[in-house]
């Protein structure tokens, strides 16, 4: 049993909870909807998610209130929410426990939402994979329409505001926001050159917000118990508020645990996860989904805060904590990681599509007992000419688990070439082994 008070996961954790909608308006459900619409201004919603300092959930940890802010505020025509629900960090899976079981949560959050910017209408952009989810996203749609909560005039105001449900095809590239968008419109989801952003030139070139799930779920309980409630929970000024951490890999109970921000990694892996599942010691972890930089258990007593872990040379990223004992081979590692990267560039630019091909063709003959010691050198070239030189930010996500491994265990990867050499596995004059 956690000693922290949960915010978002404390519905679900009640017995007998079932996500209904008549369930969620037993604990104040839509309370928070009733409070703002129609009854104080917009910009005071925008005001007030300010306040509370909530940063997005979804990876980068922009400020919410901020990007809400940057929508174009005489612009006349038609402007879009989206919720993005495309969770397919390895390591993640915080998003899919809010949507299975606790929906109406993040509908709410998507209705304040779409008060605060003006939109009338909202997407929920999800995972592919997340068939159940879908249903029950659409279930929970239906019920809030027969409400009054989603539609035209919702709750006698006047105002409109619908949400659908769209499936994604199963691409990881989906969940960058302007991939997504494009995805939306019906094309191949891509990422956008920015500028433009989506703030001016988002979904069908309008003004448009994109959130993650856990961010807006986060809002109906800012409205209700205030942004200065939610300001004091974490690390303030710049972490504030819960955050939902999914554990994985060798720890005794993996899973998602809700924790304010700023508890240590420490605590986080040892009191909540209940430790190493084989009391062997901690050997690297990831602190944020594969896209975040190894650490090693020097850094376990850092802060599970955006600042703190940046410190420490990660990033919080997606919430993704994948904890490994002593033993774990981390170039073998480094490798499957490299695997999903390269399975999942979408192609568009020269750098990372290439790029990732020849890390991991690289990689797998190191681990295959072929490698050579240029292949290190190779290694570090090829990413360093694949950081800050691609359309998005996946091209430094992918190098940073083999630029993470060689950082902290370059013995490693020197010790499997050795082996390979005293095998006498490399003929001397071979110029590229194929994968
Ligand atoms: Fe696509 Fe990779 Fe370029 Fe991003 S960095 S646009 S995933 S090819």
């Amino acid at each position: 049993m956690s000693k922290h008070e949960p915010v978002l996961l404390k519905n679900m954790l009640q017995p007998g909870y079932t996500g209904s909608l008549a369930d969620y308006e037993k604990t104040g459900g839509y309370q928070a909807l009733r409070k703002v619409v129609g009854k104080v201004p917009p910009t005071d919603v925008t005001g007030t998610v300010m306040k509370s300092g909530l940063r997005g959930r979804g990876g980068a940890g922009f400020p919410t209130g901020v990007k809400w802010g940057f929508l174009p505020k005489d612009y006349q025509g038609p402007r879009y929410l989206c919720c993005n629900a495309d969770e397919s960090e390895p390591g993640t899976f915080k998003d899919r426990q809010l949507i299975e079981r606790d929906p109406h949560q993040i509908l709410e959050g998507i209705l304040l939402a779409c008060y605060a910017i003006g939109a009338e209408s909202a997407y929920i952009y999800i995972r592919g994979e997340f068939v159940l989810g879908a249903k029950i996203l659409e279930a929970a749609i239906a019920e809030a329409r027969t409400a009054g909560y989603i539609g035209t005039n919702i709750l006698s105001t006047g105002i409109t505001a619908n949400v659908w449900v769209h499936r994604g095809a199963g691409a990881y590239i989906c969940g960058e926001e302007t991939a997504l968008l494009e995805s939306l419109e019906g094309k191949r989801g891509l990422p956008r050159v920015k500028p433009p952003f989506p703030a001016t030139h988002g979904l069908y070139n309008k003004p448009t917000v994109v959130n993650n799930v856990e961010t807006l779920a986060n809002l109906p309980h800012i409205i209700s118990r205030g942004p200065e409630w939610f300001a004091s929970i974490g690390s303030p000024p710049k972490s504030t508020g819960t955050r939902i951490f999914c554990v994985s890999g060798h720890v005794k109970r993996p899973g998602n645990y809700e924790v304010p921000m700023g508890v240590t990694f420490r605590e986080l892996i040892y009191e909540e996860a209940g430790g190493m599942r084989s009391n062997k010691p901690i050997k690297a972890f990831i602190p944020g989904g594969a896209s975040a930089p190894f650490l090693t258990p020097d850094s376990l007593d850092v802060k599970l805060d955006f600042e703190s872990v940046a410190a420490a040379g990660s990033m919080l990223g997606s919430g993704g904590v994948t904890v490994m004992e002593e033993g774990t081979d981390m170039v073998w590692a480094a490798l499957r990681l490299m695997e999903f990267f390269y399975h999942e560039s979408c192609g568009k630019c020269s750098p990372c599509r290439e790029g990732s091909s020849w890390l991991v063709q690289t990689m797998r003959r190191i681990v295959a007992k072929r490698g050579r010691m240029e292949d290190l050198e190779t290694l570090v070239d090829l990413c360093k000419n694949i950081a800050g030189r691609t359309v998005c930010a996946f091209g430094d996500a992918e190098i940073s688990p083999i630029m993470s491994t060689l950082k902290h265990w370059r013995p490693e990867y020197v010790k499997m070439i050795h082996e390979a050499e005293a095998a006498n596995l490399i003929h001397p004059k071979r110029i590229m082994a194929q994968p």
